[in-house]
């Protein structure tokens, strides 16, 4: 069985998911959500997409009378997210969403509790969570090659662009460089430790208040507490190059990543050398992996379901109340 996925909001990431998906065996893309009817002939050209499987943003509900659409995929900006995988649900359609699931915990949760309530999965788009450097450090420290995990440090930024974009925005975006490239040193942080954290500290840094208004961050470094005594400290900036970086710690070794979340190749070592697995385009093993979990029940070694985007957003929501409260944060994940 072959994974029919319609994308909604054909911007950026969603152009490079169709292109991902022309090298996929199990999943395939079938149909286009836009607002721009010029993208939707443009798309139905370029990846042979019957008109009959376009919508628009006022009649997209309508897909729940097309048999031959399995599963939207939300590439559209994070505050459109849930809204939009909740209609997606009640269409009784698959719903795969983007990074960050929604903008706060409680809007994440309603998603999971609506593709539960209409029998639908609800999946989000961690690729790195397929990326076989990544899975390999991950197999490393559950074999026990680093000991005892004592440390993580994630540095994920890059300085942004046009003042006007949506990442900016804050109804749009729900905040600033943590909603967007932050998540991927929260994420990491759990994956790589193997653990969830317990409490939450954070400190907030502005340059320029002009481009990063009020609700939008900057910068944020944040630290995090797991119940084994590990600790990790990360970095989330739109204001500085270079940081692409992860390192784990334990009392017999280290993995280190750089770049450890880009699209790629991910490099890294270990205390017992190179990392030498081969890079995949992430989004094409993704789409594949996807379409197992969906039509086959295969389960991933990370997971990459609504509950694991929920998981992310607590984080994210007690790191923005640490930062204004300047104090610690418990925080409750299991
Ligand atoms: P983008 O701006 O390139 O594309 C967004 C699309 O949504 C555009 O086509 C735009 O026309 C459309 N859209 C629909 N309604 C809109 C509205 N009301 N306001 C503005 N745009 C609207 O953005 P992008 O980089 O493709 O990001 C889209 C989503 O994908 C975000 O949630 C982002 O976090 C996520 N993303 C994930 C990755 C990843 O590696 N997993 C990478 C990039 C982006």
């Amino acid at each position: 069985p072959v994974l029919r996925v319609a994308l909604m909001g054909l911007g950026g990431y969603a152009n490079r998911v169709a292109d991902a998906m022309t090298a996929c065996q199990k999943a395939k893309l079938v149909g286009a959500i836009s607002g721009t009817p010029d993208k939707l002939t443009r798309w139905q050209e370029k990846y042979g997409i019957p008109a009959k499987n376009c919508y628009n943003y006022q009649n997209f509900d309508q897909v729940k009378d097309n048999k031959d659409i399995d599963a939207v995929y939300i590439t559209t900006p994070n505050g459109l997210h849930h809204d939009q995988a909740i209609r997606i649900a009640a269409a009784g359609k698959h719903v795969i969403c983007e990074k960050p699931m929604a903008l706060n915990a409680k809007q994440g949760q309603e998603m999971v509790d609506a593709c539960k309530k209409a029998g639908v999965k609800l999946l989000v788009g961690y690729r790195m969570h397929f990326e076989p450097k990544t899975l390999e450090v991950i197999r490393l420290r559950k074999e026990g090659s680093f000991g005892k995990i004592q440390f993580f440090q994630g540095q994920c930024g890059f300085r942004i662009g046009d003042p006007t974009q949506w990442r900016l925005n804050k109804q749009l975006a729900g905040g600033g460089s943590l909603m967007d490239i932050g998540i991927y040193a929260i994420n990491g942080a759990r994956y790589m430790v193997g653990e969830e954290p317990v409490w939450v500290t954070a400190q907030e840094t502005k340059t320029d208040p002009v481009k990063f208004k009020d609700g939008v961050d900057e910068t944020i470094q944040f630290q995090l507490g797991f119940p084994s005594g590990a600790v990790a400290s990360c970095l989330s900036t739109y204001q500085m190059n270079y940081l692409d970086r992860f390192y784990l710690v334990g009392e017999k070794g280290f993995a280190e990543m750089q770049p450890s979340t880009g699209y790629g190749p991910i490099k890294g070592r270990t205390n017992s050398g190179e990392l030498t697995q081969p890079h995949v385009t992430h989004q094409t093993r993704q789409m594949e992996e996807m379409a197992g979990i969906i039509l086959e029940g295969k389960q991933p070694v990370v997971a990459v379901d609504g509950e694991e985007g929920v998981k992310d957003l607590k984080i994210i929501d007690a790191i923005y109340a640490a930062v204004k409260s300047g104090r610690k944060v418990p925080l409750k994940l299991v």
